[in-house]
């Protein structure tokens, strides 16, 4: 059995607040929110109230999204210190691919590889935006990580998840390995 790190139950983003008693608004308010998108509360800047419960299936799809990128952020730069890693012990001359994140649907981000010194460029895994189901796939969840099928899709079976700490340990130096 792998043992995965867990998700953290909350996460810290920064978002747009409105406080109830002085009516201040900004952005840019650090706001806790649940890995699904509900606000746990945020503090007034201005008179240092704190709110708690707001739940509107907007904002929550927002948040979602947000904390879906964060966590795509650290899963690139994980992969990228993974291979850094790799290079800097066994080929200390060479250096090494990059990674980013290229966001090709409402579904689906990829991760691509570009080949140091030349335009080549391969795919790395494939990170579901969106719950849904397809006939090739299945079940597919937000933040689940997929091997390629090939440049333009995603094989079934998720390897891991950007929103576990610890992507469900699928990083390699050589790409997405198999859950064990
Ligand atoms: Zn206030």
């Amino acid at each position: 059995m792998t043992t995965t790190t867990k998700r953290p139950e909350t996460y810290t983003i920064l978002a747009s607040q409105v406080c109830m008693t002085c009516e201040w608004e900004g952005d840019d308010v650090p706001t806790e929110v649940s890995a699904d998108g509900t606000v746990e509360s945020y503090k007034c800047p201005t008179c240092d109230k704190t709110w708690t419960g707001t739940n509107d299936a907007e904002i929550a799809a927002g948040v979602r999204y947000t904390i879906l990128r964060t966590r795509i952020d650290a899963y690139v730069a994980e992969a990228q210190r993974v291979m850094g890693k790799q290079y800097a012990e066994h080929y200390p001359n060479l250096t090494p691919d990059t990674l980013s994140a290229e966001y090709v649907s409402d579904k689906w981000a990829k991760i691509i590889t570009t080949r140091a010194g030349t335009s080549g460029r391969s795919v790395h895994s494939f990170v579901c935006l969106k719950d849904g189901e397809t006939k090739a796939l299945g079940k597919v969840t937000a933040g689940d990580i997929h091997k390629a099928a090939g440049w333009k899709a995603p094989a079934k079976h998720a390897r891991g998840s950007v929103l576990d700490l610890d992507f469900g340990n699928c990083l390699t130096p050589f790409g997405v390995a198999y859950l064990r």
